[in-house]
């Protein structure tokens, strides 16, 4: 974390300036680094936030990306190819879905959600 790394940048800058400085450059460094923390962690949720798609219920979430996962065009979610069992095959490509409802609403307008 950067305020850690302020506190020590500070803290030697503080003893190679020597006197009131000791005291004063640990705490502005440590500051400094803790603003930059706040900045790190907001660019982060925002990150999340916009990656966090709706999840449709219904299903167990996998926080997990393994390797055979894959999109439900739906709702964006990724499932694992291999265990789910709501799957649609159209154009002669298998679509994988979280749930059921992802699967209805697929079946009724494939086209949507296909290219
Ligand atoms: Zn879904």
């Amino acid at each position: 974390m950067l305020c850690c790394l302020g506190l020590f940048i500070g803290y030697a800058v503080g003893s190679f300036l020597g006197g009131p400085w000791t005291l004063v450059s640990p705490i502005a460094g440590f500051t400094l680094g803790l603003i930059g923390d706040m900045r790190l962690l907001g660019l982060s949720h925002r990150y999340l936030g916009g990656y966090g798609r709706g999840y449709c219920g219904g299903g167990s979430m996998q926080h997990k990306t393994l390797e055979k996962d894959v999109e439900d065009p739906v709702c964006g979610m990724r499932v694992n190819a291999r265990t789910v069992k709501y799957k649609v095959n159209f154009n002669g490509k298998t679509y994988h879905f979280c749930s059921l409802a992802c699967e209805a609403k697929f079946k009724k307008n494939p086209e949507m959600y296909v290219g």
